[in-house]
Parts: structure tokens; sequence; C-alpha cells
């Protein structure tokens, strides 16, 4: 899940993260009143879940309320990678002499949190990575141990940063090793961390991804999610229970079980080939009430590439014959015209089987085995493209 920047910046200072204290507003009226109290000049900043927004135009220096109401009634509304921008963010300008990179993410292959900095802030990083490899520096984190003062001192000292920020950089850096782990993160950033003109160290950026794994034990985390920035069927799935990510294919998959989802993506796109794959990973989990598989089904459907419909379903403690069940229900409240193959197998399978044959629904047949399911599923779509 993603944080929006003064959500992030709000966390940042919870753990001595030094930040410009701003607040956000939804109207240009409300952008002047902040502007007013804050007095002097002050940035005017989309808040969407998107880089890039300062090249897009969602970032503006103001010098009075009048002009801060002014630059809002142009960002609030705008659109920022297909994003509506509905809230601001206004914040006491500052004077920068330099941007900084800083962040921390998961590194696979370690295995451990790795921290970056570069003296190229401000741009997206993923572009200092691509074309300016080496001017990002790094270490790796031990996680019961924390940052360390030698390593911070080893990314000040590789960006060459003045040494009389030094021991601010250290603090700032620790902190957000505190603040990363804290909240579960997969990712925190700071871009730009700035040097003032009058030689203070601020976040003047920040964003944070959090573990959606770990949210069950972040409420206060979870509650800011915004669900603009995520496909409708996702918002939808979440709230039933369900878990969905929406891809690009053109078979809808409807799996219990993650591993289980995943094989049978894979195996669509074995025999889909370069045009046909999974339009989507769905674990429906335990159980099988029909509420929820006809749940799971509207949501599979409601994606229009959907061309057939793939079920996946391996019983163990529910059983094969329950499932069939559900799903009979379930295609009885969900009307659709789609081709779907079901593969059974587990506990009772041969029984749901059964049930499936015997009900005759048109557009449904069923499998022996997934290669038998996903070819027939890749034929489906094939054919309806
Ligand atoms: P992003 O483009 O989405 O990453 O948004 P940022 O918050 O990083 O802002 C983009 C750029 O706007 C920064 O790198 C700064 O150069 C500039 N900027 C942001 N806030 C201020 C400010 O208070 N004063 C000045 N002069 N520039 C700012
Ligand atoms: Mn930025």
């Amino acid at each position: 899940m993603n944080l929006h920047e003064y959500q992030t910046k709000a966390r940042f200072a919870e753990y001595g993260i030094p930040i410009t204290r701003g607040k956000t507003a939804t109207t240009p009226q409300g952008v002047y009143e902040i502007a007013r109290e804050l007095g002097g000049s002050v940035v005017v900043k989309a808040q969407v879940l998107a880089g890039g927004r300062g090249k897009a135009g969602g970032v503006k220096v103001a010098h009075t309320p009048e002009a801060a109401e002014e630059v809002a009634s142009k960002i609030i509304g705008m659109t920022i990678k297909n994003l509506i921008v509905r809230r601001v963010l206004v914040d006491p300008a500052v004077n920068i002499a330099s941007e900084i990179y800083l962040g921390i993410v998961n590194d696979r292959s370690s295995g451990k949190p790795v921290m970056m900095a570069s003296a190229e802030g401000g741009v997206e990083i993923e572009i200092v990575a691509h074309e300016k490899p080496e001017a990002i520096i790094r270490e790796q984190i031990d996680p019961f141990l924390g940052l360390l003062d030698y390593q911070a001192r080893n990314l000040a000292s590789g960006i060459n940063l003045p040494h009389e920020h030094w021991k601010a950089f250290t603090k700032i850096a620790t902190n957000l090793f505190k603040c990363y782990s804290a909240s579960d993160a997969v990712l925190a950033e700071v871009n730009p961390l700035v040097i003032t003109k009058e030689n203070q160290l601020l976040a003047l950026d920040g964003k944070m991804v959090i573990d959606d794994n770990a949210l069950f034990r972040h409420i206060d985390l979870a509650d800011m999610r915004d669900t603009d920035a995520e496909p409708i069927e996702e918002t939808q799935a979440r709230a039933a229970g369900i878990t969905y990510v929406k891809l690009n294919g053109q078979i809808g998959c409807m799996v219990n079980g993650a591993g289980l989802a995943m094989t049978t993506m894979d195996m669509t796109k074995l025999y889909g080939g370069e045009s046909i794959g999974p339009a989507n990973f769905l674990d429906i989990g335990g159980g099988a009430q029909a509420s929820k598989v006809a749940a799971a089904l509207r949501i599979i459907l409601s994606d229009p590439n959907v061309k057939s419909v793939l079920f996946n379903i391996f019983g163990g403690i529910t059983r094969g014959d329950e499932v069939a069940r559900g799903i009979l229900q379930a295609l009885d409240e969900v009307k659709t015209n789609i081709p779907m193959v079901i593969r059974l197998a587990g506990t009772n399978a041969e029984e749901g089987r059964v049930l499936i044959d015997a009900a005759k629904v048109p557009n449904l047949v069923s499998a022996a085995t997934l290669t038998e399911a996903a070819k027939k599923a890749v034929e489906a779509a094939r054919g309806a493209i």
C-alpha cells in the first residue's frame, strides 16, 4: 500500500526526521487559508500516488495567499499519470541549496533492507539508476542491528556530503530506518532530502510503501489507504475478502490458494504464448460459500478483456462437491455467456465433477487435469479475439 507524501511526512516527523510543517486542503479557498496562516511563500503540491509531480506541473511555489489560491485552482482537478488531484499539500516554501536522494528498499537478493543515497536528488531514482548507476551508494542493513553510524558515514562520504552535515544526516538516516522497520515498509524514501540555503537538512518529499501483509498490525496506516489509485475491482475484492490483482490478459482465473493461483497463471501463459495470458491473480481463500464465489466471478467478469474463465480448485478441508455447489449457485446469480472451464481436484473431486456435469451449464466444461483446463481456456479465449 502506498502512502501519500503528506501521510509519509507526518510519519517521518514522528520518527524525528525534519520536515516542513504544512497542511492539506481540497479547495483553493482552503489553500488560501493555510497560506495566510503559514505566512510567507508556500509550495502547493498535488497529493497523488505518482512520482514526477513536479515535472507534470503539480508542484508550484506561490509568494502570496492569493497566488497560492490561484495555483491551487489549477492543480486541484488536474490529472497526473491518470490520477485526478483531489488534495494538495501546502508547505512553507524552502530555499534549496542542493537536493539529495535517500531511500530504503527490501533487497531480495541479499534478503536485507538496503539504504541508498545519491547526490543526484530530486529526479526519479530509477532514472539515476539507469543512466548513472555509480552515483548511487548502497549499504545493506542488518535488520537486527539497524543502520550503524559508520554505514551512515559511508553514505555521507560516498555522496560527498559536506562534513558539517554528517551528524544531521546520520540522525536522519538512522531514523528513516527506524520508521521503515516499525512501519513494516517495503520502501521508504526521501527525495529530495535538501540542504537549505540556511544550511539545514530537510525532508522535502517522502514516499512510503507498506507491506500489505503487515497492515493487520498497523490499523492507523491501513486507514490511510487511498483507493483512488487502484483498479476498482481490487477495492471490491478487498471488501469481499478476496485477494485480486488485475493483469492484462484474457483468461479470468478463479483459484483457491496463492501458490495454485500463480501456477494457474503460469499455465495459461505457457499455452497462451505471446498473445494470451492471465487476466488476473485471484485467490478466493478457504471455504466455498456461493456468495464469495459469486463476488469473485462478478469482479473477474467486470474486466472487459476477459474472454474465458478458468476455475482451478483443489479440495482440501473444503470438499469438491461443496465447491461445485457454490460455483453452480454463483453461476445462477451471475449470468454470463463467457466460456468457462473448471478443474476440480482433491477431496470429493469426483462428486463435484458429477454435479457440474449434471447441471449442464452450456458455457461450462470440466477438465480432468490442469493442463487440459489451461489448454481449453486458452482455446476459448483465442476463439473470442
Ligand atoms: P515529485 O516531483 O513528485 O517528486 O515532487 P517533489 O516534492 O520531489 O517536488 C519536485 C521538486 O520541486 C523538488 O525536487 C524541488 O526541486 C521542487 N520543490 C519542492 N518544494 C519546494 C520548495 O519549497 N521550494 C523550492 N524552491 N522548490 C521546491
Ligand atoms: Mn520527489
